[in-house]
């Protein structure tokens, strides 16, 4: 007779909005229905059912091919390599739980190695802005609560968050706002007509790449400075004296952001002029600010990181004490520069994403996968460790977008003896520790 069990509570480890009311049915150790996640969240949990793009046993390169060897076998050669290496880079770790995190940075730390986190290619920029000016922020449900005014500056949550609109920042009914949507000013700030846009209150199309140059407008007619030009970053002043009435205005303003913020000329400056305005909008009103999180616990990456060594990411042990430089210790600038010599990734991709020239550096030297599914990283690596995926086939701690810490639950066993992914990092060290006489 077929085994059925339900799921309630369930946390969906996709992205940063982590949501936390999934119902998941099982028949049998496999995922036949998952209710309430989008479309994206559903489909992770599908793809942890075994099938041809699942990897059940580790795998070694021989002759070029990748072929099935056992722990054993994979886990020596991966530590071997780890332990002779002059200076390894080891770069992914914002799919995963916290406590594959705080094992990676004592790995990195007994290798000499070099330690970076997705931030470093999407919300790096913010991280450093918050260093340098700070962060008035709070919670996604204190939004929920209380934002009658929600602005997104390039970010697009209908496609990035899908259901970040639904819980926290739009449709969602709160103490104080009862009539969720209605109660509630959307304005999107983006060069393109996002789908958020299109739904929007209000869309403020600037030019690309002029982000700064708006904030400071925003902020010098906010202090009843006149600007005496027809329009910054292709938006007429009157639209921007319109927008800052609405802001002046609002009883509880947020602002998120996104890669489009972030990831554009002036980067973190982009950041720095958006807190800026914020502190100051503060002075006619109550606002926050939230980053839009991408890899659901890339928050919990640069929190695990920096209470480890001080530093959220983009860190090297070289000098057998941890120092931070994102530029010349971020992976892809490892990458290009040659500096490497062998690379661990885990729970990521980077052979999808990164610049060229870094992924041919990549693929010349010794490469090895800690990933579940066949993705061009794990198929061009020369090792591949299959872990149980965290949140679904383990438990483990995530940190939501806004910082706040969720548990997550195991619904399914993994394939075969896959182990979670600290297990199997906490092996590497163990072996390493004994190759190098520690
Ligand atoms: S919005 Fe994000 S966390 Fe929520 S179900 Fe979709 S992918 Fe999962």
């Amino acid at each position: 007779m077929k085994k059925i069990k339900n799921f309630e509570d369930v946390v969906c480890p996709f992205c940063g909005t982590l949501c936390d009311d999934l119902k998941i049915i099982l028949e049998d150790n496999k995922i036949i229905e998952v209710d309430n996640a989008c479309a994206i969240g559903t489909a992770k949990f599908f793809s942890s059912n075994v099938s041809e793009h699942r990897y059940t046993k580790p795998m070694m390169r021989n002759n070029g091919k990748l072929e099935e060897v056992t722990w054993d076998e994979a886990l020596n050669k991966a530590a071997e390599l780890l332990a002779n290496a002059k200076r390894p880079l080891s770069y992914g770790w914002s799919s995963t739980e916290c406590d594959a995190q705080r094992k990676a940075v004592e790995l990195m730390e007994i290798c000499g190695g070099v330690l970076d986190n997705t931030a470093s290619v999407c919300h790096g920029p913010s991280l450093l802005a918050i260093q340098d000016v700070g962060c008035p922020t709070s919670t996604l449900g204190e939004y929920k609560n209380r934002a009658d005014l929600v602005l997104f500056w390039g970010s697009n949550p209908v496609h990035a968050h899908p259901r970040h609109m639904s819980r926290y920042s739009d449709f969602i009914r709160g103490y104080f706002r009862v009539d969720g949507h209605l109660d509630r000013t959307i304005i999107v700030v983006d060069p393109r007509t996002t789908h958020t846009a299109q739904m929007a209150d209000m869309h403020i199309r600037l030019n690309p790449g002029e982000d700064y140059e708006l904030f400071n407008a925003i902020r010098a007619l906010c202090r009843g400075v006149e600007l005496d030009v027809k329009e910054v970053a292709g938006v007429p002043i009157k639209q921007i004296k319109e927008l800052v009435e609405i802001l002046k205005s609002c009883k509880f303003g947020v602002l998120f952001f996104g890669l489009g913020l972030t990831m554009t000329k002036g980067k973190h400056r982009n950041v720095d002029a958006g807190i800026s305005l914020i502190r100051e909008l503060n002075e006619h009103t109550k606002f926050n600010l939230t980053p839009m999180r991408g890899h659901y616990n890339v928050s919990g990456a640069n929190i695990v990181f920096t209470w480890s060594t001080g530093y959220p990411y983009s860190i090297d042990f070289s000098k057998d004490y941890p120092r931070y430089n994102p530029g010349e210790f971020s992976a892809v600038d490892i990458l290009k520069t040659n500096d490497f010599d062998v690379t661990l990734i885990v729970a990521s991709d980077p052979a999808s994403n990164f610049p060229k020239d870094a992924v041919i550096n990549m693929l010349k030297k010794p490469l090895i996968s800690v990933e579940p599914h066949k993705t061009p990283t794990s198929e061009m690596a020369d090792i591949v460790l299959p872990p149980a995926i965290a949140g679904i086939e383990c438990e483990g701690t995530a940190y939501r977008m806004d910082k706040v810490p969720i548990r997550m639950r195991k619904v399914k066993n993994a394939p075969e003896d896959c182990m979670a992914d600290y297990e199997i990092i906490e092996k590497l060290i163990e072996k390493v520790k004994e190759l190098k006489g520690e």
